[in-house]
């Protein structure tokens, strides 16, 4: 085996014309030849289907908008909780001022109506208003902080709440469009491999599975037409000396260099 030889790879070497007129075409005619351009057709067309059915299928188009969806209502999530908690908090203190402004009243009007008369109870009194005063007037300030930071906030909302309402309709629209393809390309699909069963009747088997292999080995490509001696797959001329020999073939005739079927 030294050295290996070309008859060992899966798409059997034919070395000349000759040979494979005689391999496939013993009485000089081919099954199928005539209609093999039609199958190549065919086959392509179930390739391109099948191919955005997979893609589809696969998903990633749908996969990438729900994850957009999910993180604009991650965002929005957070949002509506800080401005919850803030609303919260602002409330609280709001409750607390009143509460502090009460007790400020109250202990004015105790030192006003005579009901204390103790200069040092008087006093104290008086430093306890200052106090909450104070205490009043940095919660106010707080408020006022608060009430600034909501506004922010609540200047995020409009542009998220947009932004979640666009996803979620994009990912609406994709999962209609999708299912809308889907069965279009089920239908489409359905068509031509009815078509491809009907067209492979008519086909020598020994021409079907050579066009099948080189198919496999030639990206999906396993015959071409020869336009002014030109091989329409792998764009080569041929010299004029083969296409005399091909010529001469009543069988399957093939490219002087990529050897995929050549159709006439
Ligand atoms: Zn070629």
């Amino acid at each position: 085996m030294v050295g290996g030889s070309p008859g060992m790879s899966r798409v059997r070497s034919y070395p000349t014309v000759d040979a494979e007129e005689q391999a496939l075409a013993p009485e000089g005619s081919v099954r199928g030849l005539d209609r093999v351009l039609q199958l190549q057709e065919v086959d392509l067309s179930i390739d391109r289907l099948t191919a955005r059915l997979r893609e589809l299928e696969g998903g990633e188009e749908l996969r990438s908008i729900r994850a957009a969806l999910g993180q604009a209502e991650a965002r929005l999530g957070e949002l509506r909780l800080a401005m919850d908690s803030l609303g919260r908090e602002q409330r609280r203190l709001e409750g607390d001022i009143d509460s502090m402004e009460r007790k400020i009243q109250a202990e004015r009007r105790r030192m006003l109506d005579g009901s204390v008369a103790n200069p040092k109870e008087l006093q104290a009194i008086e430093a306890e208003v200052r106090n909450l005063e104070a205490r009043k007037s940095h919660a106010e300030d707080l408020v006022l902080e608060q009430m600034e930071r909501g506004e922010q906030l609540h200047g995020r909302l409009g542009p998220l709440e947009a932004e979640e309402a666009e996803a979620r309709q994009r990912l609406a629209n994709l999962e209609e469009g999708s299912a809308r393809e889907l069965v279009e390309l089920e239908r489409a699909l359905g068509e031509r491999r009815a078509e491809r069963t009907a067209l492979v009747q008519a086909f020598d088997p020994d021409l079907l599975e050579l066009y099948e292999d080189l198919r496999r080995q030639k990206k999906g490509i396993g015959a071409a037409a020869l336009v002014d001696g030109v091989c329409q797959a792998c764009h080569q001329k041929l010299s004029p000396m083969y296409i005399d020999r091909l010529k001469r073939v009543e069988g399957v005739r093939r490219c002087e260099y990529c050897r995929r079927i050549l159709v006439f």
